[in-house]
């Protein structure tokens, strides 16, 4: 028979990209949303797997909820993307990124205890717990430094996962993913707001994209390639906990110039911090500019993972090179913005 998975924030860039991989391992793919006046699906339209995944509610703050969801869907395994996932928004909204990011997991963790034992379950934890990382490379062992509401929430979310696989026996198993991005990433996250941003400036629908801190580094890889781990996380003999990661690391700056280029720009910046903007060569116009706003209380200035024991445990070995990425996404939307396409 069929595994059946249960993917909480389906309809994330993840959950979108999970649910098209597990459906071509023929798994029946359950695909929890929380209910909202009007179902947004896109990314897996996008996919084209909108008719493939059997949808139901799910809402992380409400424990009765989820158990009904699980006894309902009767998973294999549950993969929990469903997040507030977004670093900035976790500074206004510090409680409420705790309620769902660090307590839904927990809700969902104390439902397999009391419904079904023998379920795998994956937790979506994140580079942003090593925050003001303490060795670089990250790995497993590298000690945990959050600098924000998210990655606080997060580091709760990973642990409880520990504690429920070394109490109560659980099949849970945590994934620390670094960056990874898609022409289905969220608008507000820096790549996306980059590629979207200058394809608007070239169609002429933006005059300049204003921007925060350009000299943080993180190591971005593909999402696609991502999930894949996360399926082989669940499928070992053991839980454990794996990074996920490149081993390369860029710079904000440095994904403007090569989304710039893939676009038709020439960047060259002038000024230095707050002042700071990026000019086009050819044309002569500024089409980027620093704005403070866009810089957050305590910055993570630059994370890079070591993925060595995922590639050796698990097989797992990212496929897209960091230039392929940037000009997928800038292409991506490049076509949108021309095609006058609802973005994503
Ligand atoms: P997205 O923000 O794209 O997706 C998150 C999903 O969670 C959305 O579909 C959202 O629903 C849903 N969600 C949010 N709040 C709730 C709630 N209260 N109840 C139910 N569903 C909810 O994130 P990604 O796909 O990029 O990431 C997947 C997971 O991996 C997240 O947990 C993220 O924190 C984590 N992660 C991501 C990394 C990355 O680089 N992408 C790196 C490391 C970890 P809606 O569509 O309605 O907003
Ligand atoms: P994060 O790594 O999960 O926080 O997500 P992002 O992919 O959005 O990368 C955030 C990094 O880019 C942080 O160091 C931000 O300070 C930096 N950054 C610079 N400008 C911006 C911006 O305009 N928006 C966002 N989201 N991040 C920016």
């Amino acid at each position: 028979m069929a595994k059946r998975a249960l993917i909480t924030g389906v309809n994330g860039q993840d959950g979108a990209y999970l649910a098209k991989f597990l459906l071509d391992k023929n798994y029946a793919v359950v695909g929890a949303v929380r209910r909202t006046s009007s179902k947004n699906i896109r990314r897996l339209a996008e996919l084209g797997i909108a008719d493939d995944v059997e949808l139901c509610d799910i809402e992380l703050l409400e424990f009765d909820n989820i158990l009904r969801t699980i006894q309902h869907a009767k998973p294999d395994e549950i993969y929990n993307l469903a997040a507030q996932s977004f670093v900035a928004m976790s500074f206004e909204e510090p409680i409420y990124t705790g309620a769902v990011d660090a307590l839904g997991a927990t809700r969902i963790l104390e439902a397999i205890r009391r419904f079904n034992k023998s379920i795998r379950y994956y937790q979506a934890s994140t580079s942003e717990m090593f925050g003001r990382a303490q060795e670089s490379p990250q790995s497993e062992t590298t000690p945990f430094y959050p600098r924000s509401p998210y990655a606080v929430a997060k580091l709760y979310a990973h642990w409880m996962t520990v504690t429920y696989r070394e109490s109560y026996n659980l099949f849970a198993a945590s994934g620390i993913l670094f960056n990874h991005e898609s022409p289905l990433r969220g608008q507000e996250f820096v790549t996306r707001k980059v590629t979207l941003g200058l394809a608007r400036i070239k169609h002429g629908e933006l005059g300049v994209l204003e921007i925060g801190k350009l000299d943080s580094k993180r190591d971005r890889g593909f999402a696609g390639d991502y999930v894949e781990g996360m399926w082989h996380m669940l499928q070992q003999e053991r839980p454990d906990d794996y990074v996920l990661a490149t081993g390369e690391t860029h710079s904000v700056r440095d994904f403007v110039v090569m989304a710039g280029k893939c676009l038709g720009f020439d960047i060259e910046w002038q000024g230095s911090g707050d002042e700071e903007c990026g000019i086009d060569r050819k044309s002569g116009r500024v089409i980027v500019k620093v704005n403070p706003r866009f810089y957050r209380p305590a910055e993570v200035d630059v994370l890079c993972g070591n993925p060595g024991k995922a590639e050796r445990l698990l097989g797992w070995q990212r496929k897209i090179s960091f230039s392929e990425l940037v000009a997928t996404m800038a292409e991506s939307d490049d076509r949108r913005v021309r095609d006058k396409q609802v973005a994503i």
